[in-house]
């Protein structure tokens, strides 16, 4: 692949403001595409509605701009673009690489029971197959979801992580059949990353670690639809004081925007980057981008 051709993003959910831990993932994604000479793009995905916040979206792109991360071309909103997961689902659904769902979490759980499989806490159940078409199919039940159809014989999908080294998942035993668009309506992140990906003509994805394990369910759905697999790097998560993973969720702090230097400075170092130098983002921008060597 030629550098010119390089197209990276940074793609937050506007679930609440940026935080410790999204703003490393911004800067690698934004470092390892000026490193590359490409593209560097901001996507909002917004599509899991209920988890946005109002007012989110433009305040993750004032925090962005503060620390002089600003995207190459018009930023992307996910909600403006649900015909394009429409028709992808429809091409899955039409070579029945995608099958209708009626079963709730509890069906679910009591088809596992029945199995004498219980569910480890934490983890999520396995899709035990109920709605299969070879297994009948809805059998007259409502529709409530669609979800993938791993192909069981599947190997095991192998990546090198630029980051993380080799990896590797069996999607069909650790993941089983996972949901393309949710019985509430709404797109699954998987479905809507996968055809954003690619439709934006992303050739290298620089995320969170804590993303590392959607990997394979994506490279699924690459190869399904026919889609090119971009290189993938995963960033070290950085952990709240008392060893705890920051998120929006467990209320991590929104980024300080008075000191856009030292929040930088912060991220870099989770990323292994040398002290911030100049007294600007910009110029500290410029010296990490020589410093980059992922
Ligand atoms: N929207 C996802 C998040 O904020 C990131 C998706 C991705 O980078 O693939 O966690």
């Amino acid at each position: 692949m030629t550098t010119a051709s390089y197209r990276g993003r940074f793609a937050p959910s506007p679930t609440g403001p940026l935080h410790a831990g999204s703003l490393v993932a911004a800067l690698a994604s934004w470092l390892d595409a000026r490193t590359h000479g490409g593209v560097w793009l901001v996507r909002m995905e917004d599509v899991d509605t209920p988890r946005c916040v109002p007012g989110a979206d433009e305040e993750i792109l004032r925090q962005l701009a503060a620390c002089g991360l600003i995207s190459d071309e018009p930023v992307a909103w996910q909600s403006t673009r649900t015909s394009l997961y429409q028709q992808a689902l429809d091409t899955l659904a039409g070579t029945d690489q995608a099958y209708p769902c009626a079963c709730s979490r509890k069906d679910i759980e009591i088809a596992l029971l029945a199995r004498g499989l219980h569910r480890e806490r934490h983890h999520a159940a396995v899709y035990p197959g109920t709605c299969r078409p070879e297994r009948g199919g809805l059998n007259g039940r409502a529709a409530r979801a669609w979800r993938f159809a791993v192909n069981p014989t599947e190997a095991p999908v192998d990546w090198t992580d630029r980051w993380l080294g080799p990896q590797t998942q069996d999607v069909a035993a650790e993941v089983g059949d996972f949901v393309l668009r949710r019985a509430d309506g709404l797109w699954a992140y998987q479905l809507a990353v996968v055809v954003d990906d690619a439709r934006q003509g992303i050739t290298h994805v620089v995320r969170g670690q804590d993303l590392a394990d959607n990997t394979a369910r994506q490279v699924l759905l690459q190869r399904a639809l026919g889609l090119p697999t971009p290189a993938y790097l995963h960033t070290p998560l950085v952990l709240g004081a008392h060893g705890e993973k920051l998120s929006k969720q467990n209320g991590a702090q929104a980024l300080d925007l008075s000191e856009p230097l030292a929040a930088l400075g912060r991220a870099a170092q989770a990323l292994g980057l040398p002290a911030a130098r100049g007294s600007t983002p910009a110029q500290a921008l410029d010296a990490w981008t020589k410093a980059w060597r992922a």
